[in-house]
């Protein structure tokens, strides 16, 4: 059995145990939450601050962010964002990836996060020491990580892709006869795969959350709403990305449902996009893909554990304390950088990113 085959299963188990003690959030009335704001928008002024956004994260953050200059989008565009703007520190909503990412383009900045414990189960599951060692294995090959990684995953990786842009990546690479290391996410890697006929080699990780959508409870719910139109995110399981009448990244997913002339979606992927969602289409009814069902071990429910982590509360207690703040060993985001910029330039070229996109 290979070391791919066998790591994430030991870490699921620590995975599970992180899950399943993340504490509830503080329940806040009307009053408090327009106390919070009011409070969190008075800080950004004097700290000369931005709140950049994940489309996971509660509705309130994605619309504090909005309300006041600042941005809601995926992991990429954040980090580009964030690099573009002129305030000195970037408040980062999401999970810890996301704002090393930003330190990563942002190094001169400030770059705080509502708690540092927000991680990722695709993160967790990649752990630098055990990738690093499958990789050695296979010296000939391009190591391609989402950038669902620790800086120093991504510190060790030739080329970082999105889901946005894996797809033109990995036919890139393909074309220059290139053979690829995948990682982490094995869903994602299967379908990029079926896609382009890469030889990929994959580590196993998975998303928490895509990785719960039920292709039963899929097929029942579609044969109840015969004429909605399927979106899909391609973390999710093979089986359910088949079903879909379109598989993409978040940001390509709100794109597709603006395009489509459905009047209901069905939609597999983090209901946090659902804030999004209903600005764009608002006349069109979302049903989330199920996740449960008669033999449901749902851990998430289509809700990120650690997106739910970031609150108005600890964004506010952030911002007064100047306190978790990102800090990135200056090599290794040196080495980071190569890869990630590797990746915007390709993503300029090819039209993937434009620079009205940050
Ligand atoms: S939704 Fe999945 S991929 Fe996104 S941060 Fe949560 S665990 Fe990671």
């Amino acid at each position: 059995m290979s070391l791919a085959e066998t790591i994430p299963e030991k870490l699921q188990s620590r995975i599970d145990n992180i899950i399943s003690n993340v504490e509830p959030n503080p329940w806040l009335s009307e009053a408090e939450k327009a106390s919070y704001i009011v409070k969190i928008k008075a800080l950004l002024k004097q700290k000369d601050a931005v709140v950049i956004a994940h489309y996971y994260v509660d509705d309130e953050l994605q619309a504090l962010a909005e309300e006041t200059g600042g941005y809601v989008s995926d992991s990429l565009d954040m980090a580009n964002f964030g690099a573009q703007h002129s305030a000195s520190t970037l408040v980062i909503c999401g999970v810890r990836f996301m704002g090393e990412t930003s330190k990563i383009l942002s190094p001169e900045k400030t770059v705080v996060m509502p708690t540092l414990e927000a991680e990722c189960s695709l993160d967790l599951g990649c752990p630098i020491e055990e990738f690093s060692r499958f990789c050695d294995q296979y010296p000939d090959r391009e190591v391609v990580v989402y950038a669902n990684t620790s800086v120093e995953v991504k510190a060790r990786a030739d080329w970082i892709v999105t889901s946005s842009n894996a797809i033109q990546i990995i036919n890139h690479l393909m074309a220059e006869g290139k053979k690829i290391i995948w990682g982490p996410d094995k869903h994602l890697g299967q379908y990029i795969k079926n896609k382009t006929n890469a030889d990929m080699i994959m580590w196993q990780g998975i998303c928490v959350v895509h990785d719960e959508f039920k292709l039963y409870e899929l097929e029942q719910l579609m044969k109840k709403h015969p004429d909605a139109e399927v979106l899909v995110h391609p973390e999710s399981p093979e089986a359910v990305i088949a079903l879909a009448d379109f598989v993409g990244s978040t940001k390509q997913i709100i794109a597709a449902g603006k395009k489509s002339t459905a009047d209901t979606l069905i939609i597999a992927t983090d209901h946090g996009l659902f804030y999004k969602m209903s600005q764009v289409v608002p006349d069109k009814r979302l049903i989330p893909a199920p996740t449960g069902g008669k033999s449901a071990t749902c851990q998430s429910c289509a809700h990120c554990p650690w997106m739910a982590m970031n609150t108005l509360v600890n964004l506010y207690e952030t911002l007064r304390d100047t306190t978790n703040t990102i800090e990135v060993d200056e090599q290794i985001r040196q080495q980071a950088l190569i890869p990630l910029n590797r990746m915007l330039d390709f993503s300029y070229q090819n039209g993937i990113l434009t620079a009205g996109d940050a």
